[in-house]
């Protein structure tokens, strides 16, 4: 990495069809996104020169501009092909991706209708969302103020920008207190997901996971489910109240950025990382690797 800035890296980024020089990868102050928050993007990684999961990072950007009303003017081949020859161009093997879509200039106020839409696709190295000593002796997460939003209130089900103003203001104000990031509760006081993961618990040898009924279905989360059952394990999906965090035993966050990270403390309550977190850890690691 040439700088710790992201706007001053070496590569390529693809923009509106383009390959073009990092540093020349840019959009103008009064873009729609950035005043409005009209922008969806994706979290990808690759594993030996390979994205995982591609189709369906792809299938939910679409998905995500669709319900901000986005018409993206490319098609998902497009888009897939492009990620992976902007991979082959960066030349790693191991890497997250990052594509977005935005509105652009040629309207700026509520209303967008004529505005059109770009793309872009950004692939950089980033080894470990969380530092790996604090990932394996399990991440230690505060109970944030803020909310996920109830479905009427917001297109939840989005990877849509917007939604990150609340995580953003969750994870400092976890990391300002010394926590690694914060849990959010959700508008009627169940347990949600982490600021950029979704959340597991584990007691009795079965697995708990919120019902991602307003938040984000992490491809991450159906992934380790599937590799639960895999080993027998009931999973169990369901509404999950903060009453019960005291009595699970094991506690693990997954995301595509995340991994499967386990965790040792929600504010008041603690977590071992036990065998079944673990194993699903391994497990991950394994298939993500294509070792599985
Ligand atoms: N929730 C939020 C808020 C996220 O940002 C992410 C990361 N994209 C996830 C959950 C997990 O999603 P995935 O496993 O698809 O990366």
């Amino acid at each position: 990495m040439a700088s710790k800035s992201f706007d001053n890296m070496d590569g390529k980024i693809w923009m509106d069809g383009e390959f073009k020089d990092w540093g020349d990868a840019q959009v103008h102050v009064l873009t729609h996104a950035m005043h409005y928050a009209s922008a969806v993007f994706e979290g990808q990684r690759a594993y030996n020169g390979t994205i995982f999961k591609l189709e369906e990072h792809t299938e939910r950007l679409f998905a995500s501009a669709e319900m901000l009303g986005m018409d993206v003017p490319w098609t998902h081949d497009q888009i897939n092909t492009a990620c992976n020859e902007l991979l082959e161009i960066q030349g790693f093997s191991d890497a997250y991706c990052r594509p977005i879509i935005w509105r652009g200039s040629e309207m700026m106020g509520v209303a967008a209708q004529a505005n059109t839409i770009h793309a872009a696709i950004a692939i950089w190295q980033w080894p470990s969302y969380f530092s790996p000593e604090a990932r394996m002796k399990g991440l230690r997460l505060e109970i944030s103020d803020w909310r996920r939003p109830a479905p009427d209130t917001a297109p939840v089900h989005a990877k849509a920008a917007g939604l990150y103003m609340i995580c953003t203001l969750s994870k400092h104000a976890a990391e300002a207190r010394g926590y690694d990031d914060a849990l959010m509760f959700d508008y009627r006081g169940q347990v949600a997901e982490a600021t950029g993961a979704n959340i597991f618990f584990v007691k009795g040898g079965e697995i708990h996971t919120p019902t991602p009924d307003c938040f984000l279905d992490g491809i991450t989360r159906r992934t380790v489910m599937d590799l639960a059952k895999g080993h027998g394990l009931n999973v169990i999906e369901r509404a999950i109240m903060p009453d019960e965090l005291e009595g699970f035993e094991q506690a693990f966050l997954t995301g595509t950025a995340a991994e499967v990270s386990p965790l040792s403390e929600i504010g008041p309550y603690n977590f071992e990382v036990g065998e079944i977190t673990k194993t699903l850890m391994l497990d991950y690691d394994a298939l993500v690797r294509g070792e599985k």
